[in-house]
């Protein structure tokens, strides 16, 4: 990593939105990720002036496609780094101890310009109903990242992924998207440093803080239970189907779909109860048509993927999983489920995936 030119009005930002959203000496962990695909580099932080330079030098380097930061407080075990190194773990959400904010990521189709307030007005008015005031709000690039204060131990919290759901099923149309896929565990990109999500630096553009003088009221669990439910109550919230027996592998109690896909940089593009319409995570050639052409399957108890892809036609969760281990490392959260003996993945395709049907109607 290297240092170019002095502090400049950017980094300006970084401070600013540090002084806002951590609590001085808290473990703030920075992830660092490349346009190429390559393995990010990451750090945890408990030192700010070292995350501040950390932070500028990768935003110095023009190949970097974005810098993330957590939101929320990690155990107390979690290392401390203080400094971004490639090819270490990330923090998952079994490794969050305390939520310090709540997290809804709105975007929008390529050909668009930058989303502002107004875009997002007639979502805020909603939340508003039932409590919630207006958000610290970062222009990520051509999406907003929204942020209500929170400040509590995540034990018993309210689904804040089936908030996220709900909210894309109500209110997702050909402007915006809520992003389901997102994990608010992992965290927003960083204000100060530049978006960068595809070769063309005339598309780039800053992340920066809309409104870095609007109150953040700590939102009381209670008002984002009664959201939740009300946006239940008018069928928003999609219950799970049932996988059908014997398709996919069961998943170990803690797994998280969310994570997994945000480990591996899966992008979900729809949900529909138990499927999960993907990006084809394989490589090869880019899949044509319909966005329901690769999919996952997650029912709280197994994992299934299913490409129509004439190449990837055979290729079962177990398989999947080795593949994108053997290219991207370890995934170190909960996934498949113990038998009676340590399981690898290479058995879970062979004993557990069968070529059915892959859910019920
Ligand atoms: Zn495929």
């Amino acid at each position: 990593m290297r240092r170019t030119g002095h502090k400049s009005a950017l980094e300006d930002g970084t401070q600013q939105a540090f002084s806002i959203i951590h609590r001085p000496g808290k473990a703030v962990e920075v992830r660092v990720i490349y346009r190429s695909g390559e393995p990010p580099w990451i750090g945890t932080f408990h030192d700010a002036k070292q995350l501040f330079e950390a932070v500028a030098d990768a935003n110095s380097m023009p190949e970097i496609a974005r810098i993330q930061w957590s939101l929320n407080t990690p155990r107390s075990d979690w290392k401390i780094r203080n400094v971004l190194e490639r090819g270490k773990s990330a923090l998952c959400k079994v490794d969050i101890s305390r939520r310090d904010w709540v997290f809804v990521d709105f975007d929008r189709a390529p050909g668009f310009s930058a989303m502002d307030e107004c875009d997002v007005a007639h979502v805020l008015r909603y939340l508003a109903e039932f409590g919630i005031p207006e958000p610290l709000l970062i222009s990520s690039g051509r999406g907003l990242n929204s942020l209500w204060r929170a400040g509590w131990s995540i034990e018993a919290e309210p689904d804040f992924h089936a908030l996220c759901r709900a909210l894309a099923h109500k209110f997702d149309d050909e402007y915006i998207t809520v992003d389901d896929a997102s994990s608010p565990e992992r965290g927003t990109k960083i204000p100060g440093t530049m978006a960068r999500k595809t070769d063309d630096p005339a598309a780039w553009k800053p992340v920066y803080i809309l409104n870095p003088d609007v109150a953040t009221p700590v939102v009381p669990q209670s008002a984002w239970q009664a959201v939740i439910d009300a946006l239940r109550a008018d069928g928003h919230v999609k219950e799970l189907t049932r996988l059908s027996n014997g398709f996919g592998a069961p998943v170990a109690e803690d797994f998280d779909i969310y994570d997994f896909c945000e480990a591996y940089d899966i992008e979900i593009l729809a949900e529909h109860g138990d499927r999960f319409d993907i990006v084809c995570p394989l490589k090869g050639e880019r899949h044509n048509g319909s966005v329901s052409v690769t999919s996952l399957f997650h029912d709280g108890d197994r994992l299934g993927f299913k490409c129509l892809h004439p190449d990837h036609e055979s290729m079962s969760i177990g398989k999947l999983v080795s593949e994108l281990q053997a290219e991207h490392g370890r995934y170190e959260a909960p996934l498949f489920a113990e038998r009676e003996s340590d399981i690898d993945v290479e058995d879970v395709s062979d004993d557990f995936m069968k070529e059915e049907k892959p859910w019920t109607e």
